[in-house]
């Protein structure tokens, strides 16, 4: 359904409308339930400001279905509206669910999702769009596999009909069987349905059926320009084109997606062949195949379902949540999120990336087995799924990333290399403690895991030694462990040889996640229990100094500048 391939977003402002919410849910299961922080306490997701949270949503094209007034809709989403051609649907549904009202997105299938929902809550929805109305379908928005060739066009066709003239259909249009059009043989006014390249007449409603694909490969010529002339040559519509088709084994190609992508289509991938000729007849064993201009183009009698036609390049998203609370989280973390088909990682933080849809997979494993988590995630994404493996904080800090870039190192596989690979920041534990605490890593500062899991102690000791020595503020991840419980120790040993016992420390003990706490203590003062492994340690340098802060406890800062040497 046009529209809909994103999962809508179910808006709640208070506990009351949640039976409704929940019947939408049945109907949309993918949909997510986003409830105002406070006043509900069963969503899938909280929101806390209600504007900023709708109108985000709007920009990303999700589809809104809001349990509250259509006026605060309206109202809300108001700044934007001039601004966008397409939009997703927004619906306002009555909190008792006694009133479904599509108010946006008519492009979008809004009317038809006011159906559903209407079917949902044993209501009629209110319709008011003429010819929707009227014909029983929006014929501006033909259902997936066909497109409109012009919608200003459309626009006066549809008000010629609802002016009374009468309809005949030349192709094939399966959606329009029960639409209640008023069909006549001999009308002037015609709904032409096919491929072929040429302009729309005076009263036809154009729509083109994308029963076309390309077949390409990397080559000299510049590619898009290639299928261009291959459409043309071979007379059909460019919306009509499906999508394009390339060997598996140019997957990894630039060109081949740049191309897809400027043509707006998908790029699917088959077993390389003899010849395009035959990689195509190969997955469209019933279309006409012709070769024009270098290239394959194969016409097929319907719409071609692209999903089942080869496969697609594989994705692996190695991505940071940040510290733990959702607004830390970067939206690109969030859109990878949400397109995952596989979500891979250590248990607790996959529980931390969720709620997740009833279709994605989840493969929770344990701490300790991260290259073996790597090397999964890679046969995952080898088989063209979209693959994601999480990591608390920064995927690149003591995370999944250089698991994930040294099981690819490692690996011969062709079908790994091909794998489309992206790492996303997240905020990391030192920079999130330290953000709450003021900015003691305001000047040059060293990173550092203390844990010997994988590098011996002694190196440990002597970087501690020299870092501590240069006067570099000190961030330890993994400062203790009940596997190590005396290491800490002996690390404070070394870093008091080189600094004195007023330099303040602050302990960020699970930030950003609940029951956080931040202690700020003096070097002297720290002791190792006052330390666990959810505790980022940040031990300042000569210049870090603290002041009160007017709420209770204190800013802790390291100035940008440092003091000339006599
Ligand atoms: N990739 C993560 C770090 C993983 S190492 C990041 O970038 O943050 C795990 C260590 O990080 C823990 O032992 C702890 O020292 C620190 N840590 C992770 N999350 C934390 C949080 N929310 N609060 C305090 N420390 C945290």
């Amino acid at each position: 359904m046009a529209g809909m391939n994103k999962a809508p977003a179910i808006i709640m402002l208070g506990q009351g409308s949640l039976a409704t919410a929940q019947r939408i849910q049945q109907c949309y299961p993918q949909a997510v339930i986003h409830g105002l922080q406070g006043r509900v306490d069963s969503a899938d997701r909280y929101y806390a400001v209600f504007g900023d949270t709708l109108r985000a949503l709007y920009q990303q094209d999700t589809p809104i279905i809001a349990l509250c007034a259509a006026g605060i809709v309206i109202r809300t989403l108001a700044p934007l509206l001039s601004e966008k051609g397409v939009e997703p649907p927004v619906l306002a549904v009555a909190e008792d669910g006694s009133a479904v009202v599509p108010l946006l997105g008519g492009l979008g299938g809004v009317n038809v999702m006011a159906r559903e929902l209407g079917e949902a809550l044993g209501v009629n929805a209110a319709i008011t769009t003429s010819g929707e109305l009227r014909f029983g379908t929006c014929l501006l928005n033909p259902p997936e596999g066909y497109a409109l060739a012009d919608l200003e066009q459309g626009k006066r066709f549809v008000s010629d009909l609802l002016a009374g003239e009468t309809v005949r259909v030349e192709g094939d249009a399966p959606w329009l069987d029960l639409a209640q059009l008023p069909a006549s043989d001999n009308a002037q006014r015609t709904i032409h349905v096919g491929c072929a390249r040429r302009p729309a007449k005076r009263d036809e409603l154009l729509i083109h059926a994308r029963c076309v694909v390309v077949a390409i490969a990397v080559g000299e010529a510049d590619l898009l320009q290639q299928v261009r002339d291959s459409l043309q040559a071979a007379g059909i519509a460019e919306p009509a084109l499906a999508c394009l088709l390339a060997s598996e084994v140019e997957m990894a190609e630039p060109s081949l997606h740049e191309a897809a992508q400027a043509l707006n289509v998908a790029l699917r991938f088959a077993p390389a062949a003899e010849s395009l000729q035959q990689m195509l007849g190969a997955v469209l064993p019933q279309a006409r195949i012709e070769s024009v201009g270098g290239l394959a183009v194969a016409i097929a009698a319907a719409p071609v379902e692209v999903e089942q036609l080869g496969h697609r390049r594989g994705r692996l998203a190695v991505i940071g949540l940040g510290p733990g609370a959702a607004e830390l989280m970067v939206p690109a973390v969030k859109t990878e999120l949400a397109r995952a088909q596989d979500v891979l990682g250590y248990e607790t933080y996959v529980r931390m990336a969720g709620p997740f849809r009833a279709d994605q997979v989840l493969h929770c494993t344990d701490n300790r087995e991260e290259m073996q988590r790597a090397r999964h995630a890679f046969e995952l994404a080898a088989q063209g799924r979209s693959v994601v493996v999480v990591s608390s904080g920064d995927p690149g800090v003591f995370a999944m990333a250089a698991a994930v870039l040294e099981a690819l190192h490692e690996s011969s596989d062709p079908a790994w290399q091909r794998v489309e690979l992206q790492i996303l920041p997240g905020v990391s534990a030192s920079l999130a403690t330290a953000a709450q605490a003021g900015a003691p890593l305001g000047h040059d500062f060293c990173v550092m895991s203390l844990s010997d899991n994988l590098k011996p102690w002694s190196i440990i000791e002597q970087r501690l030694d020299l870092a501590a020595q240069a006067d570099l503020v000190l961030a330890f991840y993994n400062p203790i462990s009940k596997a190590r419980p005396h290491q800490l120790g002996q690390a404070l040993e070394v870093v008091r040889r080189h600094r004195k016992a007023h330099t303040p420390v602050v302990l960020g003990r699970d930030i950003g996640r609940p029951g956080q706490t931040l202690r700020v203590v003096t070097l002297g003062e720290l002791l190792p229990a006052m330390v666990d492994m959810r505790t980022m340690v940040l031990v300042g340098s000569s210049t870090t100094c603290t002041f009160p802060r007017v709420e209770g406890g204190e800013w802790v800062y390291t100035p940008r500048w440092y003091p000339v040497k006599p």
